[in-house]
């Protein structure tokens, strides 16, 4: 079976090529949803890709494309520097357009100065240079033509329209004053053919340039994680080989040397070195990696050799997961972005409409020459309110904007996260594993005899909980012979039940034992967490465990606060003990002694209460908090199922992430608002000095050369914008 005729589910990812503006945005779009079987396709015009969700056919989709009137190719296709290759040739080519139609521009601009050409009754010169325009105009603007026209056929409108529209007008009339003069009042004998190549000159720059920036940007993100090499040393029966990656299996065993990437995940068999995983993480200090640690296609190793067994080869690493939930998240549009999509549909009708108006009323009530007049003004209309800018506003800066934020090991799952992150008004941290390091240590320890901490051992063996294993380690100390367990239970946000050598054992929280029925629990005032145990319904001993808060947990507390956000701990631990951490890091608002459903109560009451929610957890035994919160934030990259459960899961396991990913989304929102309104504002502002509206009282008008530039302006200002993210 060929790599197109593969059934796709979930996410497929498309390259498009030959979209020229936000209207063709549409036209794709709509083309991929009839394609039986696709639920969502949103297609981002900053990354020229597609995003297409459901069960369909590869190539039917390629085909609905192509049906539009533009190119689809499965993005996993291609490598980076096709990629790159690509983007060279499509910007070298717009410079050219560009550049031709510019030249073409100045020699009859330099004439209007100079005179050096007969004057317009010199019909066959002027004819051939009728021509001459005309060839120039298909070479550098034939895409404009050809786009305006496959719209028109599909009942719609673009931005290559408006231009093919004002182009194409002015090229016309200007033949009729040359051919046709005596149409022509003697006032309007005027060509226009340097207006229509400086637009198409203007237009084309204007497109370079945001070209160029739009590819660094979603090329950028591919770049950062291009760093995996080529080839791989296998180890064989007959002695090692360097192998291209592709050829490397899981199970396979390789050797790296000091310095080199690591090119598939894998489980390290023998040797010692540190690892910068930077790449992953955004945390630049090097983590150990001996016998039995995980390494990761992508990061690097530093100063010792290794000998690793593959676990995960090309697409089933961790990099090229985290890569593609990067690019989807680009390609995710915010709820913004489809108002400003509706509005860029009905845009460019509107403005046909003003043209013809403007055109009318100027041929009405206008000036001599009136026909002049009416068509550089109409003109004008046309040109200058393409809604090119309109069309990047948003997807450039989520794209910077997401981009920058992988790079920071901030895996943001989608745009409309970042659009609920801005406005988060709380912050709810779990305290075990989140604000504390989740490896509680034993403080105190009363009651128990050796006998009895073996059975501990047997059944908080069987507990993934950070108590269970601490109880464990402790335990083994004493550890006598084997004894076996029955009916284990694990009560969550309460303790384990079990049968150990026919005897019923209680371990948990004093509530815990209380519930089960335990006699004789006492009260212990110590600060600590308290874990108490009974055999057979009797209350035998207790310990205390105190887990220490994270380095960077006050340091975190304090830049959310500073950011001005509420910031309130929620435990299942006591509350002596909540207090106490709570005091050693900042946060005043402590919820303690909570079930699992508890915290979920305690999230629901405050979002009821008007607040935004985030909520910061560990991922595994929080996923249901982490679900209901506005946004739910997952440390470190542990467990996949934290990556699927939150919203923003922090690669770097460094709790400063979370106040960063809240301001990256408050800078990238603002920076999609300063789009918007510098592109809204453009178009609403100038369309009207365009009509004419200022000439009875200052006489101002754009010519339509000056209106191509400052639409090529408007796009400009708007990708560079963008770019600032970056830096920000
Ligand atoms: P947190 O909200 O701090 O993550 P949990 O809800 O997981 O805490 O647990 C609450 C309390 O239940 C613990 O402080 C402890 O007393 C008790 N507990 C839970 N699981 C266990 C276990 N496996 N062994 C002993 N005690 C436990
Ligand atoms: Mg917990």
């Amino acid at each position: 079976m060929s790599e197109l005729s593969q059934q796709t589910s979930d996410t497929t990812l498309l390259t498009i090529n030959g979209m020229s503006c936000a209207g063709c945005v549409r036209s794709v779009e709509s083309a991929l949803a009839t394609v039986p079987g696709v639920s969502l396709a949103t297609v981002n015009f900053a990354g020229q890709t597609a995003a297409v969700t459901g069960i369909a056919k590869i190539e039917s989709l390629v085909d609905a494309v192509q049906g539009a009137g533009y190119e689809a190719k499965l993005l996993e296709d291609e490598s980076l520097e096709a990629q790159e290759k690509d983007v060279m040739a499509t910007l070298k080519k717009a410079v050219a357009k560009s550049v031709f139609a510019l030249a073409g521009g100045l020699v009859l601009m330099a004439d209007m100065r100079i005179g050096y050409l007969p004057s317009l009754d010199a019909t066959l010169v002027w004819s051939v240079l009728g021509g001459l325009t005309l060839v120039l105009m298909m070479l550098s603007g034939g895409h404009f033509f050809r786009g305006a026209w496959s719209a028109l056929r599909h009942g719609a409108t673009t931005m290559d329209t408006l231009i093919a529209l004002g182009t194409g007008t002015a090229w016309t009339y200007s033949m009729f004053v040359i051919l046709v003069p005596e149409m022509i009042p003697v006032e309007s004998r005027h060509q226009f053919f340097e207006a229509a190549l400086f637009v198409i000159g203007f237009v084309n720059l204007g497109k370079a340039l945001e070209i160029n920036a739009r590819s660094k940007a979603s090329l950028a993100i591919q770049k950062l994680f291009d760093l995996a090499p080529k080839f791989a040393t296998l180890i064989g029966s007959d002695g090692d080989r360097l192998v291209p990656v592709e050829e490397v299996v899981v199970g396979n065993q390789l050797k790296i040397k000091p310095g080199e990437y690591f090119s598939v995940d894998g489980q390290v068999i023998s040797g010692h070195s540190s690892v910068n995983e930077a790449l992953l993480t955004g945390e630049a200090m090097p983590v150990t990696k001996q016998q039995g640690d995980v390494v990761s296609a992508g990061t690097l190793n530093i100063d010792g050799s290794l000998v690793i067994e593959a676990v995960g080869v090309g697409a089933t690493t961790k990099l090229a997961s985290i890569m593609r939930l990067v690019k989807e998240a680009q390609n995710s549009k915010p709820e913004i972005a489809h108002l400003v999509d509706r509005i860029t549909a009905v845009f460019v009708p509107i403005v046909l409409v003003i043209a013809v108006v403007t055109a009318a009323l100027w041929w009405l009530l206008g000036p001599e020459p009136r026909l002049s007049f009416a068509l550089v003004t109409s003109m004008s209309v046309l040109i200058i309110a393409c809604p090119c800018a309109l069309g990047l506003a948003i997807p450039m800066s989520i794209m910077v904007g997401l981009g920058r934020g992988a790079a920071d090991g901030l895996l943001i799952k989608n745009s409309e996260i970042l659009q609920v992150a801005s406005k988060l008004t709380i912050v709810v941290v779990d305290k075990t594993g989140t604000l504390t390091n989740g490896a509680p240590e034993i403080i105190e320890m009363k009651g128990l005899d050796q006998g009895q901490l073996s059975c501990l051992h047997a059944l908080e063996s069987r507990s993934e909980h950070p108590i269970a294993r601490a109880i464990v380690e402790y335990c083994e100390r004493d550890l006598t012979d084997d004894v076996s367990v029955q009916d284990f239970r694990n009560h969550v946000g309460g303790g384990v039940t079990g049968r150990v050598d026919r005897r019923m054992l209680v371990i948990g929280s004093a509530g815990f034992l209380q519930q089960q029925g335990v006699s004789g629990v006492p009260d212990i005032d110590e600060v600590g967490t308290l874990v108490c145990v009974a055999f057979e319904g009797e209350f035998a001993g207790h310990f205390l465990l105190r887990d220490e808060p994270r380095v960077d947990a006050a340091e975190m507390v304090s830049s959310l606060k500073r950011a001005g956000l509420r910031t309130v701990m929620l435990t299942g631990d006591r509350r002596n003990i909540a207090q106490s951490v709570a005091h050693d890091v900042g946060i005043d608002e402590v919820h303690a002694e909570l079930l699992p459903e508890d915290k979920l109560n305690v999230i629901r009451q405050f979002q009821e209460d008007g607040e935004l929610v985030g909520m910061v957890g560990d991922g595994i035994n929080d996923a249901a908090a982490l679900t209901i919160a506005d946004v739910g934030f997952a440390m470190g990259m542990g467990a996949d199922v934290a990556m699927e459960s939150a919203d923003v899961t922090l690669l770097s396991d460094s709790l400063g992430g979370i106040e960063k990913a809240i301001s990256l989304s408050r800078l990238v929102l603002r920076n999609i608002y300063q789009n918007l309104v510098a592109a809204f504002a453009y178009n609403l502002l100038l369309i009207p000095v365009a009509a004419g509206v200022l000439y009875p009282f200052t006489g101002t008008l754009i010519n339509p050369a000056m209106a191509g530039l400052a639409m090529a302006m408007s796009s400009v200002t708007v990708v560079f914008n963008a770019g600032r993210l970056r830096f920000s």
